[in-house]
């Protein structure tokens, strides 16, 4: 058996689990090593090119922040025992601490400790990254056992001129126009928010690479917020050729599906995620943009007003385990893993396939059974369904109906719609408006 066969005899799920795992240990952040050493395994899987673009550089109203790397951290008690160690976790540590390497006071000390009351064995996610600062996050379990003595706190980091770094994918289709996609890649060890869906994108892409594409799709990998104004910055004057887009994140938990409206509201892209949504379960949630959450806030502010939705498992802070040590690698399950990678890929073929047409044979209905298209001796409900598919989509292929739309005023499945719409172009009756 060779190494592909093997590949093929593991679950898709399995798969991009495995993948999580080999990222979950490394400490990444909105600049540093960390995001070069993740985007470096993924290099592994995809045809990821990576960008550095340098601190300093004015990125809209912005500016690129120093590069923050971190090498070690602890805080030693009187007996010179780690009693809190970033080897352990590197959620210890408030995400772009300063350095620091002194004896403080628990006074002092508890000015700088970060913690859940709420959940007494959990590590909070805690960052800093436009004001300087140190500190350290514990479970409420660890700060209630500290004594009144003094503590060594050690912070080996540095924060100085260097790049924020990205990665990006590119995959040309048939036509020039591009769905864009992107997902952050700034959390140290967090499972669901967000390697899953940097696993999942990177088996999505996969699964692209092995098809013919109608569309061109661009990948993006970038640092939330300050990595999605620097994407746009870099990429202004291109990013007119985006059709659709989503912004992934959060797919690794067990809960419904949700999908944010994009700011217009009537998008293709929100016509097709919301009939793949709600087709693929009455639970799943469908709401309208706001201007907070991940980086739709970017993509969708009023100069850009790109298409783009939001398409998540559970969203933000609705689940216990956001921004905390329980967000690990038992939370996120190869199972919804390969689901979220599953409804991404359906949301594609529709829009791959999701056309408007022109009948080419207007005056009354052509005659099916002449072209081999008109069936009475297929009289199950699958063969009606196609007979009645041809006459919907003959009847609107006016060019002001795309096949979603007919899909859901016939109520006939789109893949049904679509099939029907092939034969009839197959057959000379149709052709694509351009
Ligand atoms: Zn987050």
């Amino acid at each position: 058996m060779n190494a592909g066969n093997v590949e093929t005899a593991i679950a898709k799920g399995e798969q991009i689990h495995h993948l999580v795992s080999d990222l979950f240990p490394i400490c990444r952040s909105i600049t540093g090593d960390g995001v070069r050493a993740t985007l470096n395994i993924l290099r592994q899987y995809i045809p990821l090119e990576t960008f550095e673009v340098p601190s300093g550089t004015p990125v809209f109203d912005w500016v690129v922040p120093k590069e923050w790397n971190i090498r070690d951290a602890y805080i030693k008690n009187r007996a010179g025992e780690r009693i809190v160690d970033f080897r352990r976790s590197n959620l210890h540590v408030l995400n772009y601490s300063t350095p620091v390497n002194r004896q403080v006071s628990l006074e002092e000390l508890k000015n700088h400790l970060h913690y859940l009351p709420e959940h007494p064995d959990w590590i909070p996610y805690r960052t800093s990254y436009y004001k300087e600062d140190w500190g350290f996050c514990v479970s409420y379990n660890q700060y209630k056992a500290l004594q009144d003595e003094s503590y060594e706190v050690f912070i080996d980091t540095t924060l100085e001129p260097g790049s924020l770094t990205y990665g990006e994918v590119y995959l040309p289709g048939e036509s020039r126009d591009e769905v864009l996609i992107s997902t952050h890649v700034c959390h140290p060890s967090l499972a669901n928010d967000n390697l899953s869906s940097i696993g999942v994108m990177t088996f999505l892409i996969r699964e692209l690479m092995e098809r013919k594409l109608r569309y061109s799709y661009r990948f993006i990998f970038i640092p939330g917020t300050i990595g999605a104004i620097t994407w746009l910055a870099q990429n202004k004057d291109n990013v007119s050729q985006v059709r659709h887009g989503l912004v992934a994140s959060l797919l690794g938990d067990t809960g419904v599906f949700h999908y944010k409206r994009s700011r217009s509201g009537n998008a293709e892209i929100d016509q097709v995620a919301e009939y793949v949504l709600n087709r693929h379960s009455p639970h799943n949630r469908i709401f309208d943009f706001i201007p907070y959450g991940y980086d739709e806030r970017q993509f969708c502010s009023p100069g850009f007003n790109l298409p783009m939705g939001s398409l998540t498992r559970t969203t933000y802070g609705e689940y216990v385990e956001y921004h905390t040590s329980a967000d690990n690698l038992e939370f996120v399950k190869a199972s919804s893993l390969e689901e979220s990678l599953d409804l991404y890929g359906q949301v594609i073929k529709i829009l791959e396939s999701n056309k408007a047409y022109i009948n080419l044979n207007p005056y009354c209905e052509p005659q099916l059974g002449k072209r081999g298209l008109y069936d009475l001796k297929g009289g199950d409900n699958q063969g009606k369904n196609f007979q009645m598919a041809l006459l919907w989509v003959l009847s609107l292929s006016d060019g002001d109906h795309n096949l979603l739309e007919i899909a859901k005023r016939s109520a006939i499945d789109f893949n049904t719609i679509s099939f029907a719409a092939g034969r009839l172009e197959d057959a000379g009756l149709l052709k694509v408006k351009n």
